[in-house]
C-alpha cells in the first residue's frame, strides 16, 4: 500500500479538562474549517476509554446531530479537519487516528507532512507492521508502539526523533493530552485557556470562538503535556535548530483574524498590498480583490496608492474553495459559480485586480476574462506573493511542479496566458520585509525552491509547453 501524496492541509484542536470537551472541539474545528474541508473527526476521553466519531464531510455535516455528542463523553477531546488529494480521499484516512496498543489507547491528530514517510514505512513493514491507512501519520503510531523507552513522553520523543518534516501533533490518551510542534515550526500552533481547561489550536481564531484566552504560541520543538491533574508541562526534547515557519500561511492559508508566528494575518496581508503598491505603480481607476483571500492586500494597495478600493467581484459564500475540485473541467466552471462581477464598478474602468497567488493560472485567467466582459478598459493583475514555482512538501496542498504555471513560464508568458494588460508579482524581499517578524527565517520553499528539511525524492522537473493547447492570446 503506497502512502498518499504529500499533499495535506489540516487543522487541529484539543481541549483538556472541560465537561463540554467534545462540543467545544466541534466549535474549534468549525473555526478551523478553512484548513481542510474533506473530512473531520473528534476523539474524546472520559478518563478510562477513548471514543471517536469521524467521517468524510464538513464539520457542520459530520457533527450536525446533537446525539453524536452523547457518544463522545468526557472532559478531554482532540479534533482534526483534513483535506487531501483525491487518491487518499477515503474514510479510512479520516483523523484523528485511534489505536489500542500494549500500553492502552491513544489517538493522534496531525497537521503537516513527513518527508521520510516512505522510507520509515518500508522499514516498519519489513519488521511486520501492518498499516491500516495510507497516511504518513500512522507511521508515528507504529513508531510509538515499537519504541524501547518506557514512559509515553519518552516514546513520543523517540518516535518523533525518527521522523523528518512538518508536524503539529495532538495526542490524546485516557488521561493526558500532549501537543508537539516540530523543531522547524512549519505550521502554527497555539495554547489557550478556558477557565481551568487548556486548549490547543492550529490558529487563534479557534480560541476566539470558544472565548478561550490566548496564552501563547507553542514554540518550535516544544512539547506541551497536559496532565491528569490539570497542569501543563513544557519540554524541549529535540535538538534545537533555527525555526523556519511557513510564509504561505500569511499569504493565503491562515484566517485573517488569526495571530500566527507573533503577528496578525490580516495586518500582514494588508502590508503585502501596500508593498505591492510601492513595487507597481499602475494608472488605474479602481482596485478590486479576488475574494476572500485577496481582500486585505487589495485594501493595503488602495491605501498606499490612493486608488479607491471597491468590491468588484461578489462571492457566493456557499460554494467551497474552487481549488479543491478534483477535475480541471469543474475548476473552470467553479470560478463562475463562486464569483460574479459588479458591472457598475468595472465598466469603462482601468482595474487593478489583486489576488494572493497564482497556482495553475486557471483562476486568474477566468477572472481577467470576467472583469473584461463586465466592461473594464484595462485589467492589471497584481499578486501579493512571488511566483509559486515549487511544490510544498510540508503540508500546503500545492500541485506537482509541472502543474505550477510559474515553474515553466515567464511572467510575460503567464500574463499572456491569463490575458491581463499587466501582471506583477510581489518580490521575495517585499514579501519577507512586509511580514517582518523579527529575524525569522521563514520557509519560502514554494517561491524559492530551497527546502529547509531535505526530502528524499527530487522535485519533478517542469514540463515545458504544458499550457500550449490553451495558450492563445485574448480568446
Ligand atoms: P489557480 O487557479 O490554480 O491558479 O489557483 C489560484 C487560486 O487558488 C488563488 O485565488 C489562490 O487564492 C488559491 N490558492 C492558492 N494556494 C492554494 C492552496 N494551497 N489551496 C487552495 N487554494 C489555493
Amino acid at each position: 500500500m503506497k502512502l498518499s501524496r504529500p499533499h495535506e492541509e489540516c487543522g487541529i484542536f484539543g481541549i483538556h479538562g472541560h465537561p463540554e470537551a467534545a462540543n467545544l472541539t466541534y466549535l474549534g474545528l468549525y473555526a478551523l474549517q478553512h484548513r481542510g474541508q474533506e473530512s473531520c473527526g473528534i476523539v474524546s476521553s472520559d478518563g478510562n476509554t477513548l471514543y471517536a466519531h469521524k467521517r468524510m464531510g464538513l464539520v457542520a455535516d459530520v457533527f450536525g446531530n446533537q446525539e453524536i455528542f452523547k457518544k463522545l463523553p468526557g472532559r478531554s477531546a482532540i479534533g482534526h479537519v483534513r483535506y487531501s488529494t483525491a487518491g487518499a480521499s477515503v474514510e479510512k484516512n479520516v483523523q484523528p487516528i485511534m489505536v489500542d496498543y500494549s500500553r492502552g489507547s491513544i489517538a493522534v491528530a496531525h497537521n503537516g507532512n513527513l518527508v521520510n514517510a516512505q522510507l520509515l514505512k518500508a522499514e516498519l513493514e519489513a519488521y511486520g507492521s501492518i498499516f491500516q491507512t495510507t497516511m504518513d501519520t500512522e507511521i508515528i503510531i507504529h513508531l510509538l508502539a515499537v519504541a524501547r523507552t518506557n514512559s509515553l513522553v519518552d516514546r513520543i520523543v523517540e518516535a518523533l526523533n525518527r521522523i523528518k518534516g512538518a508536524y503539529c501533533l495532538l495526542f490524546l490518551t485516557e488521561t493526558r493530552m500532549i501537543a508537539v510542534r516540530d523543531p522547524n515550526g512549519f505550521r502554527p500552533l497555539c495554547l489557550g485557556k478556558l477557565g481551568n481547561s487548556w486548549v490547543i489550536a492550529s490558529e487563534s481564531c479557534a480560541l476566539d470562538l470558544i472565548e478561550a484566552q490566548f496564552v501563547r504560541e507553542i514554540e518550535p520543538g516544544e512539547m506541551v503535556v497536559c496532565t491528569k491533574e490539570g497542569d501543563i508541562k513544557s519540554l524541549f526534547p529535540f535538538k534545537k535548530i533555527e525555526p523556519t515557519p511557513c510564509i504561505f500561511e500569511f499569504v493565503y492559508f491562515a484566517r485573517p483574524d488569526s495571530y500566527i508566528f507573533g503577528k496578525n494575518v490580516y495586518m500582514a496581508r494588508k502590508e503585502l498590498g501596500r508593498q505591492l503598491a510601492r513595487e507597481y505603480k499602475v494608472d488605474a481607476d479602481v482596485v478590486i480583490a479576488v475574494p476572500d483571500s485577496g481582500v486585505p492586500a487589495a485594501m493595503g494597495y488602495a491605501e498606499e496608492s490612493g486608488v479607491p478600493f471597491e468590491l468588484g467581484l461578489i462571492r457566493n459564500h456557499y460554494v467551497g474553495r474552487t481549488f479543491i475540485e478534483p477535475a480541471q473541467s469543474i475548476r473552470h466552471f467553479g470560478v463562475k459559480i463562486k464569483l460574479n462581477p459588479v458591472r457598475e464598478i468595472l465598466k469603462d474602468k482601468r482595474v487593478v485586480v489583486i489576488d494572493d497567488s497564482i497556482v495553475r493560472g486557471t483562476t486568474s485567467r477566468k477572472i481577467v476574462k470576467m472583469v473584461r466582459n463586465a466592461g473594464a478598459k484595462a485589467v492589471h493583475m497584481l499578486i501579493s506573493s512571488p511566483p509559486t514555482s515549487y511544490p510544498c512538501y510540508y503540508g500546503i496542498d500545492t500541485p506537482n511542479r509541472k502543474e505550477l504555471i510559474s515553474s515553466s513560464h515567464t511572467v510575460e508568458e503567464i500574463r499572456r496566458y491569463i490575458t491581463a494588460d499587466t501582471l506583477g508579482y510581489l518580490s521575495e524581499e517585499g514579501l519577507v520585509g512586509s511580514i517582518g517578524v523579527g529575524n525569522t527565517n521563514f520557509c519560502k520553499a514554494c517561491f524559492a525552491g530551497e527546502y529547509p528539511v531535505a526530502f528524499p525524492k527530487p522535485a519533478q522537473q517542469p514540463q515545458m509547453g504544458l499550457f500550449e493547447e490553451e495558450y492563445k492570446e485574448n480568446d
